[in-house]
């Protein structure tokens, strides 16, 4: 099928480039993007794109079993992914183009050794928001150097309150170990820290109200995740989704919610609690209500490639 023309965006005459980044004349890896005149990034559909996901590794010490195979993987040889100067590079370019966000992610980007001063070097460029996505195992101990070198925001993983089911989930014993980097992080400045759950039916959907008292008591900000078909052992079907709507209703009904206002691009709902309680709840329903339609954001991969954000088109496998 034919690719349809960006749009022509307002009054302005647009004349497009398509810039390719190649990391050597032979190689398959490119990333194409659309720069118009007005020096602003724009994907295939004429969205600005604003926010930008650098995965820096295809490397994790997790293997939840919603993302990743429990089978040993084969990780890409070091030279087949971005280097931290092209790295440096790409995020210069990214920048000179419009984006102001930019997101730090993996696999776990905590493995990777030099984050923090990629994160440094990006906070030196002027990068307005910083923030990093992990599973929290190596957190506890970098927090301050990460906040140090410019982190201003974390998400972190946490998919069961259950230590054994946590193990079952992730495949490792470090229930305790993420259970003190989210302390880390919520005596620290980046607190309220985010914290992520992929609800998966008949797995861990019975936690749903004793995640919403967490954050309560804790003064967390926690998402509930829609279960994506990205997993590697494509265990993945729809009965397996617990639709957002689902996650709203429990949550209400035992302790009312109100909605907080949110931008178009945001990808969560927000809710605060109406009795005043501290924390929040954030619904993320990429399959039951898709957010695709005023998405500011894109993905570089580890391995050199560009993608809208996560979701409906996305390769399956580890995302990296
Ligand atoms: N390793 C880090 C972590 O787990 O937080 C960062 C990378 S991980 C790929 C980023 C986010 O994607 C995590 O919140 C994770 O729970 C979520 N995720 C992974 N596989 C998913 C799936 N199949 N459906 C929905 N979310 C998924
Ligand atoms: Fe690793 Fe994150 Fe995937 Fe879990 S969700 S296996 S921590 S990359």
């Amino acid at each position: 099928m034919e690719t349809p023309a960006p749009p022509m965006l307002g009054k302005e005459r647009l004349r497009r480039k398509c810039a390719v980044f190649r990391r050597a004349p032979d190689s398959n890896h490119r990333i194409g993007l659309f720069i118009f005149e007005a020096m602003t990034l724009h994907d295939k559909f004429g969205r600005q794109i604003t926010d930008l996901r650098i995965s820096v590794t295809d490397r994790c010490n997790f293997r939840c079993v919603y993302c990743r195979s429990a089978d040993p993987e084969n990780y890409r040889e070091h030279d087949e992914i971005l280097s931290w100067p092209e790295l440096d590079r790409l995020a210069r370019i990214f920048l000179s183009l419009g984006i102001r966000k930019i997101r730090i992610t993996g696999g776990e980007p905590l493995v990777r050794e030099g984050v923090e001063e990629y994160i440094a070097r990006l906070h030196a460029l002027g990068v307005e928001d910083l923030s990093m996505t992990t599973n929290g195992h190596l957190l506890a101990e970098r927090c301050e150097r990460l906040i140090k070198a410019g982190l201003r925001r974390i998400n972190i993983s946490l998919d069961s309150l259950d230590p054994a089911k946590f193990g079952r989930i992730t495949r490792t014993k470090s229930f305790n170990t993420v259970m003190n980097s989210i302390d880390a992080a919520q005596s620290s400045r980046l607190a309220p820290a985010k914290v992520n759950a992929v609800l998966v039916r008949g797995l861990n959907d019975d936690e749903v109200e004793s995640f919403a008292e967490f954050a309560r008591l804790r003064g967390v900000i926690m998402r509930f995740i829609e279960f994506m078909p990205l997993d590697a052992d494509r265990h993945w079907n729809r009965g397996l989704v617990v639709p957002a709507a689902e996650v709203h209703a429990r949550i209400h009904a035992r302790w009312p919610l109100e909605q907080i206002p949110h931008e178009r691009s945001e990808t969560a709902r927000k809710y605060r609690f109406a009795d005043g309680a501290p924390g929040e709840i954030g619904l993320i329903a990429p399959v039951t209500q898709p957010f695709c339609g005023h998405c500011s954001r894109i993905r570089l991969t580890a391995d050199r490639d560009l993608y809208p954000f996560r979701g409906r088109g996305q390769r399956r496998g580890p995302p990296h």
